[in-house]
């Protein structure tokens, strides 16, 4: 017997946190480290007869992530308890949304571009359709991954386990508000759960509901993933293993790499296939880079949902749909495409100044405020970036501001300076915070591009050298260079060499 062929099924379930200025249904601050159990009280920590209250904002940071995801928001919801134990999890019990989470019905476009040749379409690898057998092929250019929902529950404390006998807990992290977003199992290969991750990351900073540090914490990713396998002419279905907390990129792309063949040697060792109530649930070992048997559960595991009685189901009005929907304002993706139709820029330069969603409004700034629009756009890439990278600072903290830029561009596009000439007044920008007019004018920088005056240099210089144009008359044309060099000297420097040369041949035609 020989496997004929194989395809990958991936699906993920990605838990963000949200950056709500308090906890989910608390009033203690929701921000990342600090002292353990400093920021703690009765309901997050789940003390008897502690009131849980639904944080301001909470609600909408949800339902603006579930908008930027294509998801339909439910008009009524409700919280639920599922219950289980875990020592970092004081309760007993997690407030989640069970059966009518805030959010469903979404979907990512991942760009074909971000994706290995192979598997785009044409290539050896391209899986063109979902899970049904339905095409996720959007206008050739993306594939569509589906979300199923998205909903709000609380996340639990930190288990440490430090050298020795001890583990600690940290419950800084508990109650910390939560999206979990649940993907279809529409993913065909560990590229594309790695950039679903990455995809679903960019958003969401974007629309500003989480800070998305995957170091932090911020986005784990569980993946759920089997294979269907062809073997003389028979499929078959392997067991499902859900690889728990990846934190980052290239984790969930290895280790759902690692599990394919693992899965493969196993169904060729045991011949194991997929039943509906069991998987296994791993962990991902980085530093040996194999996934671990963590427990093999029944995925029917009765957690026994209840409605959470502290706290009243509600309705979600359209005109809080509506105005979450005006926060999400213009999306990566869409972003991109406009740069490259409005301004004529290079794929790669559309990247890198749309990578962070202040960046790219720091660039229209600046853009706006220009003539030169290219020009502005390689004073950032090249110039601006540096700096930032040199100083390890976001773009918001640069003491520069758009409009140093622009007129900078300006100021060369209009002939005002040299090229070279703009460098030194960047660092000098850089020092003073001075804008490039008055550096210009303080340094005497100004380049004369008036005609006129430019024609009387020249005037002068012909009348002062007859020798030399007498030279140039009698075919010498090689003193042209020489009488430019007068000409400039005359200017102090500061004549537009173009127009100057133009104005020396035309007077020099004429004489
Ligand atoms: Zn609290």
């Amino acid at each position: 017997m020989s496997i004929d062929k194989y395809k990958i099924v991936i699906g993920c379930e990605i838990h963000c946190q949200l950056t709500t200025k308090t906890k989910a249904f608390c009033a203690c601050e929701n921000r990342y480290g600090g002292m353990p159990d400093s920021r703690v009280c009765p309901v997050c920590l789940g003390l008897p007869g502690a009131m849980p209250r639904i944080s301001k904002g909470y609600v909408e940071k949800g339902a603006i992530a579930g908008l930027a995801l294509n998801c339909k928001i439910a008009n009524f919801t409700k919280f639920d308890r599922k219950h289980y134990f875990y020592p970092d999890l004081t309760k007993g019990y997690q407030i989640t949304q069970y059966d009518i989470p805030l959010c469903s019905d979404g979907f990512i476009d991942l760009p074909y571009t971000h994706l290995p040749e192979t598997q785009r379409p044409g290539g050896k690898d391209f899986i063109g359709t979902d899970f049904t057998g339905k095409s996720n092929d959007i206008d050739g250019k993306y594939k569509r991954i589906r979300i199923e929902r998205i909903h709000l529950e609380e996340d639990v404390g930190k288990s440490l386990h430090l050298e020795g006998a001890h583990s600690y807990i940290d419950y800084n992290r508990s109650g910390t508000p939560l999206i979990e977003i649940v993907t279809k199992p529409d993913m065909t290969s560990p590229d594309e759960a790695a950039l679903f991750m990455q995809t679903a990351q960019e958003i969401l900073r974007y629309v500003q509901v989480t800070n998305g540090n995957l170091e932090e914490g911020n986005m784990r990713c569980d993946a759920n993933i089997n294979l269907t396998i062809w073997e003389d002419g028979k499929e078959y279905h392997t067991p499902i293993s859900e690889i728990k907390n990846l934190n980052s990129f290239r984790a969930i792309k290895d280790a759902c790499s690692y599990e394919v063949q693992r899965q493969l040697e196993e169904f060729k060792t045991d011949r194991k296939e997929f039943n509906p109530g069991f998987k296994n649930t791993m962990g991902w070992d980085e530093v040996n880079g194999k996934t671990v048997v963590q427990r093999t559960k029944n995925s029917f595991i009765d957690y026994r949902f209840v409605v959470e009685p502290d706290i009243k189901p509600f309705s979600v009005s359209e005109e809080f749909i509506e105005n979450a929907r005006k926060q999400v304002g213009e999306l990566p993706e869409a972003k991109r495409t406009r740069f490259k139709k409005d301004f004529g820029l290079s794929d790669f330069d559309v990247e890198t100044l749309t990578s962070s969603r202040d960046l790219s409004l720091w660039f229209e700034e600046a853009a706006s405020q220009s003539k030169d629009v290219k020009k502005v756009a390689n004073w950032i890439l090249a110039e601006v970036l540096a700096i930032l990278n040199e100083k390890n600072i976001p773009i918001t903290e640069f003491h520069l501001t758009p409009k140093h830029i622009a007129q900078l561009a300006d100021s060369v596009a209009e002939d005002k300076i040299t090229s070279k000439q703009a460098k030194d007044v960047f660092a000098t920008m850089l020092e003073t915070s001075k804008y490039p007019e008055q550096i210009i004018s303080e340094l005497g920088l100004t380049q004369v591009t008036d005609n006129d005056a430019i024609l009387n240099f020249v005037k002068e210089v012909v009348q002062e050298n007859p020798k030399a144009v007498e030279d140039f008359k009698n075919g010498k044309t090689n003193v042209v260079g020489w009488l430019m060099g007068q000409v400039m000297k005359k200017s102090g420097g500061k004549a537009n060499p173009k127009t100057a040369t133009e104005l020396l041949k035309q007077i020099l035609s004429e004489v």
